[in-house]
């Protein structure tokens, strides 16, 4: 587990500033959850978290290191995005084990890994299974589980449930808490989805046009809303 910590962060694409000025502490083992409207920056930042993608100016402090200029494979996170690319031609255990192969993790380490993932995950029926023949909730618990058996400090989230239908993104919200809870680890997950904001949350960050606009517990934002721009986009009326 680390904390993250993002001070003085700027951003821009060529000639375009899609973040000016931006800071934000990320607490050790906190679920934040990134919220505002498409193109406010959210994937920019959780990329320039991850290491895949450079700021222009600012730091990036993980675990109360300077990891700005530090390699993604060096940060001691772990991305999982809204399309998950498994390998077609490997199992669900190859698919989750490959990254750990390639880290030369000895076999029985790697071994216990898989199947505590696939434990959490529900996947332990399904360890023989191609992805093609796995649904889309299962396959993204795949991706998921390829991501917690590398043990992160940190685990980033972008928009990991939008490819889901309603149902299964209720399932899969549920497991996202339990997971939380039995790793405490640090997670950031960006959404646009309000509910799944409110509830898996232990902190909101509200963005708009790169800027944070609030950040606090998901209630204060509902009750306290410091703008019409929070209120509207948390769902309370002001
Ligand atoms: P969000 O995830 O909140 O929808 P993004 O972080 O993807 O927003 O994008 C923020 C802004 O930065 C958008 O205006 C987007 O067009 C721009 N942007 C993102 N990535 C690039 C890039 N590689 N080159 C140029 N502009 C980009
Ligand atoms: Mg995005």
């Amino acid at each position: 587990m680390a904390d993250v910590q993002l001070q003085k962060i700027n951003k821009c694409f060529g000639s375009v500033e899609v973040i000016p000025s931006l800071d934000l502490d990320i607490p050790e083992g906190s679920f934040t959850v990134l919220v505002g409207p498409s193109g406010c920056g959210k994937s920019t930042l959780l990329r320039i978290i991850a290491g895949l993608e450079q700021p222009s100016a600012g730091q990036v402090i993980i675990g109360g290191r300077d990891v700005t200029r530090d390699e993604p494979c060096e940060r001691g996170i772990s991305m999982v995005f809204q399309s998950y690319a498994l390998y077609p031609h490997m199992t669900v255990a190859q698919n989750i084990d490959f990254g750990l192969r390639l880290a030369k993790v000895p076999a029985a380490e790697r071994e216990k890994r898989v199947s505590e993932a696939a434990r959490i995950l529900h996947l332990e029926q399904l360890l023989d299974r191609k992805p093609a023949a796995l649904s889309g909730g299962q396959r993204q618990r795949v991706a998921i589980g390829r991501s917690i058996v590398r043990e992160p400090k940190v685990f980033l989230f972008d928009e990991p449930l939008s490819n889901l239908d309603a149902s299964l993104r209720t399932q899969m919200r549920v497991e996202l808490a339990q997971l939380h809870e039995q790793f405490t680890a640090t997670m950031v997950y960006v959404t646009h989805d309000q509910v799944e904001a409110m509830t898996l949350a232990d902190q909101i960050v509200v963005m708009n046009a790169g800027r944070i606009e609030q950040v606090g517990p998901p209630m204060e934002l509902y009750e306290k809303p410091r703008s019409e721009f929070v209120a509207t986009f948390i769902g309370s009326p002001k």
